[in-house]
């Protein structure tokens, strides 16, 4: 089986130090908190960044910040920025400013659903802008798949050529809103995917031991970070670093061997 990536998405738009005080919320502690989960074994770094109320923005000067911060301590690991519906102003220019920053990769969601309290509105004009200013500046999107219809959708803009294979995939599963975290449904979404691609997993909450344990198993990859969990399954508040411990320990133990930053380049194919 390939090698696992493992992807740490450390801030997201809900935390905050009420939830849990070890939420990295500015720049300095979503730089600490990616260098320390590098060390770990994850290879790829989801952004997400905050203003000066540490409300979710997609503010180009903020994630140049903390690109900057990661290649000025030389931080190898894959940038991927969020460009999610959270972060502002729904417009192609406001999402995706940061897009012309030198990462590999950003997040591109491809259809709409619900979040807990907004819409996570994704319009096809919009997911074409994003997609197109993407391969522009030479990112890869990681096509995140709240529910089966995006991954269609993903398959259709493929055909068309707005879309570039071989995609890789991201299945979000568990968020209030979008398809139930269960392993049925794990596997209908990867029963789904175009043939060639790669996926990874990400559940929310209660549903991400699980899920992410059948992805290893199955031979997909891996996402954890607070902006996906905020506690343990005992209850206990979790940290960045605790979450990828706990997804090497899995693997561990289920004998997936975890990629350098470099093999994770070459199985998603930005070397
Ligand atoms: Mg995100």
């Amino acid at each position: 089986m390939e090698k696992l990536i493992i992807t740490i998405a450390p801030t997201g738009n809900v935390p905050t130090k009420e939830l849990n005080p070890h939420s990295p919320l500015t720049t300095q502690e979503i730089v600490e908190d990616i260098k320390k989960c590098q060390k770990l074994g994850a290879s790829i770094a989801h952004i997400h960044v905050r203003d000066e109320n540490l409300k979710p923005t997609s503010d180009r000067n903020l994630f140049k910040g903390v690109i900057d911060r990661l290649d000025e301590e030389k931080i190898d690991i894959i940038k991927q920025l969020s460009t999610g519906a959270r972060g502002g102003e729904n417009t192609v220019d406001w999402r995706g400013q940061m897009l012309d920053l030198n990462v590999e990769m950003a997040s591109l969601a491809t259809g709409s659903s619900n979040f807990a309290s907004s819409v996570n509105a994704n319009s096809p004009q919009l997911i074409r802008a994003l997609a197109k200013k993407m391969y522009d500046n030479n990112i890869k999107p990681e096509i995140e798949a709240f529910d089966v219809a995006m991954i269609h959708n993903a398959v259709k803009f493929l055909k068309k050529g707005i879309l570039k294979g071989p995609l890789h995939f991201n299945l979000v599963m568990n968020v209030p809103g979008s398809i139930p975290g269960t392993p049925k449904n794990l596997m209908f979404m990867v029963d789904s995917l175009p043939p060639g691609s790669t996926w990874s997993v990400c559940g929310i909450g209660y549903s991400q031991v699980q899920i992410i344990t059948m992805s290893i198993l199955l031979g997909g990859h891996v996402r954890t970070g607070l902006e996906d969990v905020l506690k343990m399954t005992d209850g206990s508040l979790a940290t960045n670093e605790l979450l990828v411990k706990r997804v090497v320990r899995i693997a561990n133990e289920l004998g997936r061997e975890i990629a350098t930053t470099d093999e994770a380049r070459k199985i998603l194919g930005l070397a």
